[in-house]
């Protein structure tokens, strides 16, 4: 038997083995799984506040080419694993049948963006470039519980072991790869690493050692984490995500993200600075409703450090908190106004008073990436009237990183999957990158 190592039990990971299981090729390996979270509720899908959410699309979560047909049976096999039972037998009509899932009598959240004419047209003719896809939420909390349900059912193969609390420090690329962790030294004859983005220290020592394996990165997404009554997205809840892209006065491009209906605006706390981010539970509702407004900055020479960039606005927003772990709160009115806010309008925070401060976001942001976040917003209000409320909330910074690009065809033996790869960046796109990966499809 080969002995196989996979680093992370992440998303990817998850699909990794779900493919090895499903090719037949499982009975090959002796796997062991490192995971540096103390036991299986500490790795990131059960210990950050993940909202959840499994979409089937072309147009966003990664930059691979994942056919429709492997995305709908990632969402099966999660729905499958979070207690869902599908109550359509034919599977003639995917769609249909994986929104027929029910869990105690309720149907799975499912949203679908811009598959109907009019509301892509309302859209297009603004400006936006709006992004078709199927949303399938599952909610932090039942997120929770289907981490649990898949740790139980990969613990059941007696030839795949869990290492916790074990962190992986080192890789030596060899004829056989050497690992080094805190707990010791291991060989292995094939390695898979999916330590998604918290395993970016891991991720650079191997960039540093090997960096023939990596393509240079130019990018980084800065921007805020928007708030708003939730009567004003409502009409655009069937949709779950209003998923588009608008090209900015400025000339960048400008995106929205991640928005959660009912949700929670939470903080987002790195090593030695804090941003921000969202998230909903299924049973748990607010009334307010969160996305992110990001700005795509891409540098050329001799700037080589995009991520520099974002980590020093981030801190920069700390700074102005007063804390390492606070952000800046502004009313959207306020912001462009370009003052400090004092007191909430009409719309109240969902974050926690303690972490943030009433402040003003101008004072971090650079003038071509404020333009762009007031023309964004501004321009989204001409379609879904009340986005540019004077009291809607806006936090800084949100920042989302884009790691160098790994290059998988170098290494024999060696599989780099998932968001520490450089080219996904949801569930989706990284459980469908593990899984064809170990189906043995070139991705
Ligand atoms: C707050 C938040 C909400 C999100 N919500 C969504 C959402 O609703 N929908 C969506 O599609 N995406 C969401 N994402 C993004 C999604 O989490 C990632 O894209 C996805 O989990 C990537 O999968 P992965 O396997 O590459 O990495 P991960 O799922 O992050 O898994 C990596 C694992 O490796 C472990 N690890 C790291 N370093 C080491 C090491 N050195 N040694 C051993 N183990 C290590 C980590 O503990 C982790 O468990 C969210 C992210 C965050 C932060």
């Amino acid at each position: 038997m080969k002995k196989l190592a996979i680093v992370g039990f992440g998303a990817a990971a998850i699909g990794f083995m779900q493919g090895l299981i499903e090719s037949g090729r499982i009975d090959q390996y002796e796997i062991t799984v490192f995971e540096k979270g103390k036991d299986h509720t500490h790795n990131t899908i059960s210990g950050v506040r993940m909202d959840g959410k499994i979409f089937i699309s072309k147009g966003m979560g990664g930059e691979l080419d994942i056919p429709i047909e492997v995305q709908q049976r990632i969402v099966e096999f999660y729905l499958t694993h979070s207690g869902y039972i599908p109550q359509m037998k034919e599977k003639a009509k995917m769609i249909d049948y994986l929104k027929s899932f029910e869990k105690d009598g309720k149907k799975i959240e499912f949203g679908e963006s811009f598959c109907d004419e009019e509301s892509y047209r309302n859209f297009y003719d603004k400006g936006f470039e709006p992004i078709k896809s199927y949303f399938f939420h599952l909610g932090t909390d039942v997120l929770r519980e289907t981490n649990d349900n898949l740790f139980a059912y990969f613990s059941s193969f007696k030839n795949i072991q869990f290492y916790f609390d074990t962190t992986v420090e080192d890789i030596e690329l060899s004829q056989k790869h050497k690992i080094y962790t805190n707990k010791g030294e291991f060989v292995f004859d094939e390695v898979v690493i999916a330590v998604g983005r918290s395993g970016h220290k891991l991720m650079d020592r191997i960039k540093e050692k090997y960096p023939h394996l990596v393509k240079e990165n130019y990018y980084v997404d800065i921007g805020i984490r928007y708030e708003l009554p939730n009567h004003v997205m409502e009409r655009f809840f069937d949709m779950y995500e209003v998923k588009v892209r608008y090209k900015a006065r400025t000339g960048y491009m400008c995106r929205l993200f991640c928005q959660n209906p009912s949700g929670k605006v939470a903080l987002e706390k790195y090593e030695d600075f804090t941003t921000v981010n969202g998230y909903s539970d299924t049973y748990h509702k607010t009334e307010n409703t969160n996305f992110a407004v990001l700005v795509t900055t891409r540098f050329t020479e001799p700037f080589k450090d995009p991520t520099g960039y974002g980590k020093n606005l981030a801190k920069l927003a700390n700074i102005l908190a007063g804390d390492q772990e606070k952000i800046i709160l502004q009313t959207y009115g306020d912001f462009k106004e370009y003052r400090r806010t004092k007191r909430f309008g009409r719309v109240y925070p969902t974050l926690n008073n303690d972490s943030f401060i009433l402040g003003d976001a101008n004072l971090v942001f650079p003038s071509k990436i404020r333009e762009s976040l007031v023309d964004f917003i501004d321009r989204l209000d001409d379609v879904i009237k009340g986005v540019a409320y004077f009291d809607n909330l806006l936090y800084a910074v949100e920042v989302k990183f884009y790691s160098n690009k790994f290059n998988n065809d170098i290494v024999e033996n060696l599989h780099v999957i998932g968001d520490c790869s450089g080219w996904t960046r949801s569930i989706q796109y990284a459980t469908s990158m593990g899984y064809m990966r170990a189906l043995a499809i070139s991705v």
